[in-house]
């Protein structure tokens, strides 16, 4: 473990006393910025926040400060390359925050942001500027109280992560020869239930298609035709139901030949996070929660594949009754796919068992609508392993690991467009009303969240570059 010297900690703790008021202002500015990315009539509003970030890396001290043009918002990119021999880190935040409405159930405008009961109120605090902007801190302390980083870092703050992934993926592709890293940071993600330290280790994949049953062109009578042609509605129903049974198991064949099961330990450590099932079911109101038998809810979130219909539609939808059987029947369904399935494959294996289920007596199509891979960092990973340190050392107890049950695209590209391990740390609260009214931050969150930084690099100095890869 690296020490820095008492004197230096106490120095730029010291630093962080003394310039406490004026960080929760330059907070209070970059939040008022309305970064709204999936509107275009705020596209000058993000360009505007990308220009903010950028003049504050430049004044910290972060040196090849450029905001750069996407197909979408820019990117703000910045580097320090100065110390020899340490490893790089990439760290990526997203500087655009998601639409406000509605506008009346926030208890203060979203872009006026206030501090009440120690926590900062306003869109994007938690998701994710006011994580930006520990960071930005971080770097001020270390540079006045030091002159230098103990690592090398380069920078990436994107401005579309709220409404598509395109942006940051073409700008990856054009840079990636400049991106050179030894691994990248994440800071999008939060803590665990109870306010607990946590690191996201890994996030599920995801493979989306449409099914399509078409009988005749037309909707025909039922008593002309009922018992003389088959019914695309109750084909689509008989081909869903052929894919998942009632004890949540996917029935596709070679749905699970990829999974990575947990291990042992793994289990144990899923078991052991302070989880309130029966909290859950009420707050979903539920009369009880399913899913894959044999298995956590936890376990079942983060570790388990899943197949769900997302929408259906056939025939007659109006009130009363039309006595028709229906020309077509349609369905989305996806799944969502843990360590080491393959978005591709289990299109592949669906549509082959969709074929291979489905009568000859209609016309079937199975189309890939979206996806992406899995995600997952090990526990053990150099670099997780310093995360971790570097939360018990300043929140005062060591991190859980979370496998959370979404994706987070952006932690794909970074995996794939430039083969990188992505650490996840991310400090906002749960339940932080992301992406809701009364989004809020937990100024202690942010607040321990710079010295975690801080102690992040001074831990990843003392790794060896080579045990990183
Ligand atoms: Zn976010």
């Amino acid at each position: 473990m690296t020490t820095t010297s008492s004197a230096t900690d106490a120095a730029i703790e010291h630093h962080l006393d003394e310039t406490r008021d004026a960080r929760i202002e330059s907070l209070k500015e970059l939040l008022r910025i309305p970064s709204i990315s999936s509107l275009p009539e705020h596209a000058e509003d993000c360009r505007a926040t990308a220009e903010w970030i950028a003049a504050d890396l430049r004044r910290v001290g972060i040196e090849n400060v450029a905001v750069e043009e996407t197909i979408g918002n820019p990117v703000v990119y910045g580097d320090w390359l100065h110390a020899d021999g340490a490893p790089t880190v990439l760290v990526y935040c997203h500087y655009d925050v998601q639409p406000v409405d509605p506008l009346d159930l926030w208890d203060s405008p979203p872009f006026e942001p206030v501090v009440v009961g120690g926590n900062m109120l306003a869109r994007g605090a938690a998701d994710d500027k006011g994580q930006i902007h520990l960071h930005l801190r971080a770097l001020e302390a270390l540079f006045t109280i030091r002159g230098s980083l103990p690592v090398n870092v380069r920078f990436v703050f994107e401005g579309n992560e709220e409404s598509t992934a395109l942006p940051l993926e073409g700008w990856l592709e054009t840079h990636r020869e400049r991106l050179d890293a030894d691994f990248v940071v994440i800071s999008d993600t939060g803590f665990f239930e109870g306010n607990l330290p946590a690191i996201t280790i890994s996030l599920r994949g995801m493979m989306y298609a449409q099914i399509d049953v078409i009988g005749s062109d037309l909707d025909l009578h039922s008593g002309s035709y009922g018992g003389v042609v088959d019914n695309p509605a109750n084909v689509l129903t008989r081909i869903l139901t052929a894919l998942k049974g009632p004890d949540g198991r996917v029935l596709i064949p070679g749905f699970y030949d990829d999974v990575v099961a947990l291990t042992d330990d793994e289990r144990s450590q899923l078991d052991g996070l302070p989880f309130d099932e029966e909290a859950l079911r009420d707050s979903i109101g539920v009369p009880a929660l399913a899913g894959e038998s044999g298995f956590g809810v936890l376990e079942r979130k983060g570790a388990r594949p899943t197949f769900d219909i997302n929408g259906m539609w056939a025939g007659f939808q109006g009130t009363g009754a039309k006595t028709i059987i229906p020309g077509h029947a349609h369905a989305k369904v996806s799944c969502r796919l843990v360590a080491a399935q393959d978005p591709d494959r289990v299109f592949a294996a669906l549509k082959a068992f969709v074929e291979e289920i489905a009568p000859r007596t209609v016309h079937i199509s199975v189309n890939r609508i979206g996806g992406g891979r899995p995600h997952i960092t090990s526990v053990d990973h150099p670099a997780t392993r310093a995360a971790a340190r570097a939360l018990e050392a300043t929140f005062g107890r060591a991190p859980v690991y979370i496998r959370e049950g979404g994706s987070i695209p952006v932690c794909a590209s970074f995996a794939e467009k430039l083969d990188l391990p992505v650490v996840l740390m991310g400090f906002s609260q749960p339940d932080d009303h992301a992406h809701a009214p009364n989004e809020w931050m937990d100024l202690a969150n942010y607040e321990t969240g710079i010295r975690a930084v801080i102690r992040m690099w001074d831990e990843v100095a003392a790794l060896d570059r080579a045990s990183l890869r």
